[in-house]
């Protein structure tokens, strides 16, 4: 059994004596059974991952001990998600996938058929770090208000490719629209169950850096699209196609 694996805001370095949170002492003192002499691994984008031994197995302030570096601080690279909300256990799948899948940020968007209640931000915000944590990624991917599409299409950088997956738009397949060459700095937007009014489709094919993209012959649903497309840009140019990630343990 691999060591309980914790995000962790504060500067990790040996020796340093920390206090967890009541959310994680629970989970590694009553969900996951640990005890004093035990050793967790913490992380965070700053400080990379490193193990930590429990020195007081409280269920509500449990504390630790940082020991020795596991592993370097590591970002991936800048792969955006913008993705109009669906309903509430799609958007969490597609957050938690997202997550899973290594990109930088998760941004959704409200376009004009999106049926969304509240986009719960904090709430996703928790189930990133925890996709973060079960995933092994050192970083957490940052989760943006819920904005409109169009507010979001005025204020995009002239130099940042959108892929745009275009269900219903002629469109070539992805493998044939991303040429391959490494991109740091893209965006992929997937659009809401009723799909993007044509005027959207317009406007965000008109983005000098628009690359609409077909998802193949049939209809995926949102969640099943935003899953399909994040693996297809991280297998043909992003992240997937570095040699094993050097992960030193
Ligand atoms: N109601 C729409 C489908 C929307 S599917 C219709 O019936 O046409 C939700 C989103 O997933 C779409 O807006 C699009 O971004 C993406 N998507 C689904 N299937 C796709 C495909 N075959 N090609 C490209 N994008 C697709």
């Amino acid at each position: 059994m691999t060591d309980p694996r914790l995000y962790c805001e504060q500067a990790l370095a040996q020796g340093v004596l920390l206090e967890l949170g009541r959310e994680d002492s629970h989970y590694l003192v009553s969900v996951m059974r640990r005890r004093e002499g035990e050793n967790i691994r913490l992380f965070n984008a700053k400080s990379g991952e490193w193990a930590a031994e429990i020195r007081t197995a409280d269920r509500k302030r449990a504390g630790v001990e940082v020991t020795r570096q596991l592993r370097q601080p590591h970002i991936v690279p800048d792969l955006e998600l913008l993705f109009a909300p669906v309903k509430k256990s799609r958007t969490d799948f597609i957050v938690e996938k997202a997550t899973e899948l290594g990109v930088r940020r998760i941004r959704p968007v409200i376009t004009h058929r999106t049926i969304a209640d509240k986009v719960r931000t904090d709430r996703l915000r928790l189930l990133a770090k925890e996709a973060a944590e079960q995933t092994e990624r050192l970083d957490l991917p940052e989760i943006v208000d819920a904005v409109r599409l169009d507010a979001c299409l005025d204020d995009w950088s002239p130099d940042r490719p959108l892929i745009f997956c275009d269900e219903a738009g002629e469109a070539p397949l992805m493998s044939d629209a991303l040429t391959g060459e490494r991109r740091d700095g893209i965006s992929v937007l997937i659009g809401p169950e009723g799909g993007f009014t044509p005027e959207e489709r317009e406007r965000i094919r008109a983005l000098p850096h628009a690359v609409p993209v077909s998802l193949g012959p049939r209809i995926l649903r949102a969640d099943t699209a935003a899953v399909a497309a994040l693996t297809l840009y991280q297998a043909l140019c992003g992240d997937w196609t570095d040699n094993a990630q050097a992960r030193e343990n």
